[in-house]
């Protein structure tokens, strides 16, 4: 490709717009363009990178038996009352009419369409596994779209699901896919891991997401060096070491605080630390009003609560469930004397004397102990920090961010159950499907690129989904040598199957090196009117700091060295 005959608008300033790095750099480079809130054109050079990411992922998923198909994107409200969803999913499901007063949605995902065309297609045990996959428009009408294609509202996405006979053909396709995705994000060239991320009511290990590790990623990744768990934030599980507590109790009693109400205030009222309090949450359920008691310094981690007791619906109770509940009003709950189910954190178990709330207003209660209420249990309830203790190994946890890219996620019977997805066993029995699915958001995977690989020059692409490998730069394109010697490279580099682009702009050199370094081009072949003297021309890799000289006639070797290089990492 010539750069002179390409539409590559990029920009000198920083767009207004842009909130973080990758969403900044993509404008810059001229790889995306707003159309409208959440909506973006993909541009030419843009648009390779994606195709690439796509390309990787359709070669992963074939190898491992996956079948391509494209379902619409417009689907009919009857599927999504079959599933329960059309009430369920809130606004981020976009529904419009037809002309004839027919409801509809653009699909923001596809287990509905994809579990309809199953059960009307495969009746017999012979006809399974099945795994199809798709790479197509995605629509989620965000409340706050942002962060370019980060967080779009139309997006494009690669979208699994396994359909299989019983529990070990659905995990042995939940492996497969684990071994896709794992494959998939290496040769993307990311620093990237696979976490736990929280399974709902089905349990177990079954729901990983696929985060590439940068700092300025939206989750964060609990892990422990020690046996190499990790797990998102509202899965992590934390460990502990029994202890004996010390039995040497001071005197219970009331003690007035007036207005203080946060953790903050009464500690700092009281002279204590933070871990010497013991919040008492209280929550409005499906299962009624019940309390959590967590260390003062700690958060309860509603996921785990939710999971625990199998819980539809859990939110934090109002003031007047409050006041109704313990007698007095927010900020004062403690443990003593209440009638609801109260839940604690383990951590709970290990203090003495600490303080609660007294259920009376502007009163705290200093000196409790465990035996001075009644639990229903102590269980791992808290959000996990880092320094915690490892569940697994008992080793200690440290946490770092990431961008999640990719997540699959064991469905079990619950769509086929709801849409009636069966087949026929050996024995003629009719049976549901279990099944799966598979995300990998596609134009999400180019921005992380981005944010993982960067400098202050602009992107640093990774060779397999850089928009192009190499750019061969003539400095001065109107010196005649330098143009010829530039053609001859380039087209000899795609002769050899490079995707190459040269820079054959009458463009000062600086913009010309700027351009390449914004657009992140792995390689860059420079040829200059002064080394061409020497019969020299430069290469420079954009991840390293200097270029190196190599004679020109071996040029075309050192690239491709590189490039093999490349492609093996
Ligand atoms: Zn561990």
């Amino acid at each position: 490709m010539r750069y002179s005959k390409m539409f590559i608008p990029t920009m000198k300033e920083d767009p207004k717009e842009a909130e973080i790095l990758s969403h900044r750099l993509m404008l810059r480079a001229g790889f995306i363009r707003k159309l409208a809130s959440g909506v973006y054109t993909w541009l030419p050079l843009g648009l390779k990178s994606l195709k690439k990411v796509e390309n990787i992922i359709r070669q992963e998923m074939n190898r491992k038996g996956a079948q391509e198909i494209i379902m619409p994107f417009v689907q009919p409200k009857e599927l999504w009352e079959e599933s329960g969803r059309w009430e369920k999913y809130g606004k981020e499901l976009l529904r419009i009419r037809d002309r004839n007063d027919r409801e509809l949605c653009l699909g923001p995902t596809h287990e509905e369409v994809v579990t309809d065309l199953v059960r009307r297609e495969v009746k017999s045990y012979r006809e399974l596994p099945l795994i199809l996959y798709q790479i197509q428009t995605k629509f989620r009408d965000e409340i706050r779209p942002r962060f370019g294609v980060m967080r779009s509202r139309e997006f494009s996405m690669k979208d699994a699901y396994s359909f299989d006979i019983d529990e070990a053909g659905a995990e042995k396709s939940y492996m497969d896919m684990y071994d896709a995705y794992m494959r998939i994000f290496e040769r993307c060239g990311f620093n990237f891991k696979a976490v736990e991320a929280d399974t709902g009511q089905i349990g177990g290990s079954f729901s990983h997401e696929f985060m590439v590790l940068a700092d300025t990623g939206e989750d964060t990744i609990i892990s422990c060096g020690g046996c190499g768990y990790a797990a998102n934030l509202e899965r992590a599980e934390v460990g502990f070491v029994d202890r004996e507590v010390p039995h040497t109790k001071g005197q219970l009693k009331d003690v007035e605080t007036p207005g203080q109400r946060t953790v903050e205030e009464v500690s700092e009222f009281l002279g204590v630390k933070p871990d010497k309090l013991v919040k008492t949450i209280i929550y409005n359920t499906d299962r009624g009003t019940m309390g959590v008691l967590v260390k003062g310094d700690r958060e309860v981690n509603e996921v785990k609560l939710r999971n625990m007791l199998n819980l539809d619906v859990i939110e934090l109770a109002d003031e007047e469930t409050i006041e109704k509940t313990t007698g007095g009003p927010l900020g004062f709950s403690g443990p003593i004397g209440l009638s609801i189910p109260l839940y604690a954190d383990r951590d709970v178990l290990f203090m003495e004397d600490f303080v609660v709330g007294g259920n009376v207003r502007d009163v705290h209660t200093v000196n409790v102990n465990n035996e001075d209420f009644k639990v229903k249990g102590y269980y791992d309830l808290k959000v996990a920090e880092p320094g915690d203790f490892c569940a697994r190994c008992g080793g200690t946890y440290s946490s770092t961010r990431g961008i999640e890219v990719g997540h699959i996620f064991k469905l079990g019977l619950k769509y086929s159950k709801a849409m009636n997805c069966t087949f026929l066993d050996k024995g003629g029995k009719e049976i549901h499907a279990v099944m799966g699915c598979y995300g990998i958001g596609v134009g999400r995977t180019v921005a992380a690129a981005i944010e993982q690989g960067h400098d202050e020059n602009g992107m640093i692409m990774p060779f397999g989904i850089a928009p192009f490998e190499i750019c061969v730069l003539p400095v001065n394109s109107s010196h005649a040598e330098s143009m010829e010697l530039a053609e001859a490279v380039y087209k000899e580099l795609l002769y050899k199957g490079m995707d190459v682009i040269i820079d054959d702009r009458s463009e000062r050199p600086g913009v010309k090196f700027k351009d390449c370094d914004l657009i992140g081009i792995p390689i860059r072949v420079t040829i200059g009117e002064r080394n061409l003297k020497d019969h020299m021309v430069e290469i420079k890799l954009r991840k390293e700091k200097d270029s190196q000289k190599v004679r020109k006639e071996e040029v075309i070797e050192r690239v491709l060295n590189y490039a093999n290089e490349f492609k093996r990492r």
